[in-house]
Parts: structure tokens; sequence; C-alpha cells
């Protein structure tokens, strides 16, 4: 068998039209954009890219963005001012706290201390309780992309075996979540898991979050199974000096074997920063007071 891939890079061009479509009816209702506040403190090369690409995207689906771009030396303080700045400012409709933050800084206290209803990367605390007894809330971006792929492919996912490589707050977590919300059958693995092959083979939905590259081989997967790679890993490539980005997933040999599977890059990556976006316009139209069937994206 050759799986199926799944294009993530296309669904997430599809729902970033959806959300500028949606983003222009807001801003004829609220006579204003929707607006995404993102705060970068420090000079991680990787945070600086990532921050540049949601501030970019942001402006093109139609929304206000607000970067605020503070040194390493930050204070405690200054942060959590900003913070509560933000909170009070009725054009900003999502916040973000780019992470990691310096080492000085605290970063759950710093997430605590955005307003849960801004909080449109749903890793405060009330957001994550919401998830978990099932009201509505913001959701961790990267797992409900993972379940937008999967849903897209598989439709109706109830009674299915799902496994999560994986338990941080941010992905495995979030994701387990989702998936029992779904009506699936949920095992989350860690690093204390025994026989890890064996769990995974009962899956037929394979999320791996894990951080280790192609550490889950194709022998470990049931034939027919959906895989879903959030693992991004940078490797040394063919050519020294060279590197390539790898998932958590071997793709070769579980392309063989699964029935469908994201690839990285292009898999997972990309629906990142859409749903973020997502995130941000049902906030502006929440904060406002309008209708939005949030389910329509
Ligand atoms: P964390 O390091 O926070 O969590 C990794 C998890 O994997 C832990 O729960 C850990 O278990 C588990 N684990 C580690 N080693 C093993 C092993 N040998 N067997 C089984 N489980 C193991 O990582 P994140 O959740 O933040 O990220 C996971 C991956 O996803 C990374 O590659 C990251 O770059 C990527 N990522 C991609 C995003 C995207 O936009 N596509 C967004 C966020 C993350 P334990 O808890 O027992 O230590």
């Amino acid at each position: 068998m050759t799986a199926q891939r799944i294009d993530g890079k296309a669904f997430a061009e599809g729902l970033r039209a959806k959300v500028a479509a949606l983003a222009a009816t807001f801003e004829r209702q609220a006579a204003r954009k929707a607006g995404l506040a993102v705060v970068l403190v420090g000079e991680d090369p990787a945070s600086e890219v990532y921050v540049r690409n949601k501030g970019r995207q942001t402006v093109a689906c139609g929304m206000a963005s607000f970067e605020h771009r503070l040194p390493a030396t930050t204070t405690r303080a200054e942060l959590l001012a900003l913070v509560e700045k933000l909170n009070r400012d009725r054009f900003v409709d999502g916040i973000l706290v780019q992470l990691p933050l310096p080492a000085h800084l605290d970063e759950l206290e710093v997430i605590a201390a955005i307003a849960p209803d801004k909080d449109v990367d749903g890793f405060h605390v009330i957001n994550a309780g919401r998830l978990a007894v099932g009201q509505p809330g913001f959701v961790p971006c990267t797992p409900l992309g993972c379940v937008m792929l999967l849903k897209d492919r598989l439709g109706d996912l109830s009674g299915l075996d799902a496994v999560v490589i994986g338990r941080s707050n941010i992905v495995g977590k979030p994701m387990a979540q989702l998936l029992l919300a779904e009506s699936c059958t949920v095992t989350v693995a860690h690093s204390r898991t025994r026989d890890l092959p064996a769990v995974v083979r009962r899956a037929d939905i394979v999320v791996a979050a894990v951080g280790r590259p192609e550490m889950v081989r194709g022998e470990w997967i049931r034939p027919g199974a959906t895989v879903i790679d959030v693992g991004i890993n940078r490797v040394p490539g063919a050519e020294p000096g060279k590197t390539r980005l790898v998932g958590d997933v071997h793709f070769a040999s579980a392309s063989e074997v699964a029935g469908a599977i994201t690839p990285v890059p292009g898999g997972v990556g990309p629906m990142t920063i859409a749903v973020l976006l997502r995130n941000a316009l049902v906030a502006a139209y929440r904060n406002e007071g309008l209708e939005l069937d949030s389910a329509a994206i």
C-alpha cells in the first residue's frame, strides 16, 4: 500500500481563505478590523521567523496585527503590564505571547495573566479546563489543526482507536481531549509507555508529537491507519553543512503501510498559524457579541 498524502498546506490555504472572507464581514459589521497582538521577548531566531510569519498572514487575512518586540532584559513587571494593557485594549481580540520566554520570566505566570477570552493559543488553564469539560473555549492551534485534517480525511471519527504519542500541555494532552470529544477510544503514550510499537499497532489513528526524528517506524503502523506527524526535527542533510526537516514518523516506511499520512514539511506545520487566525477571528466575533457559526470554520 502507498499512503495518500494529507496536504496540510492546501487545507491551511483554504482555511485562511474562509478566515479572510469572515474577517471582511466582521469589519463591515463591527466597523473595525479583528486584531491579533503578538508579544516577542528577546531575539530567539526561530521565534523571530514565527512572529514575522504570523504578522504577515494576519494582515493577508484582512486582520490587524499588533507586534510588540521587547528586549531580552524585559522585567516580569514590564511584561505583565503590557499583557494587562492588551487585555484592556478593545482593538485587540487575541493575545499571543511567543514561547519560549527568556529564563528569568515565568511562562505559566505570563499565560495566566492573559484574559482567557483573548487567549487564542488556548494555553490558559481556564481554556484547558473548558476543553476538558466540553465547554466552548480556545483550543491549542496545532492539535485543533490535526483534528481538522483527520475529520476532513475520515469524516466521523467516533469509535476509532486513536493513539497519541506525547503528553505535552500544548500538543499531546489537548490532542487526546479533542479525540475523546470526537468519541475516539484514546490511548496517550509517553516516554514510560511499555512496548510502544504494540500500542501503536492497535491504532486506526496515530498522532506522533514526540520531538524524536523518525522514531515511529512503518512496522509499528496498522495497515490502512491514518498517521498525523506533528514532529518538526532538523537533522543533517545529504550535503555537508546542510540540514533538512523530518517528522517524528519515518515517512518512507510508514507510507508503505498507512492509509494516509501527513508529510513533514507541508502537513501539520502550515495548519498551526491558519488555526491561530481562525481562533483570533472567533475571539473578535465573541468580543463584539456578533453571531458566528464557529463550526463553519
Ligand atoms: P515535548 O517535548 O513537550 O513533549 C514530548 C512528549 O514526547 C513528552 O510527553 C514525552 O514523554 C514524549 N516522549 C519523548 N520521548 C519518547 C519516547 N522515546 N517514546 C514515547 N514518548 C516519548 O514536545 P511538544 O509536544 O512541544 O512537541 C512535540 C513535537 O511536535 C516536536 O517535534 C515539536 O517541534 C513539534 N511541534 C510542532 C508544531 C507544529 O506547528 N507542527 C507545534 C508544536 C510542536 P514524557 O512526558 O514522558 O517525557
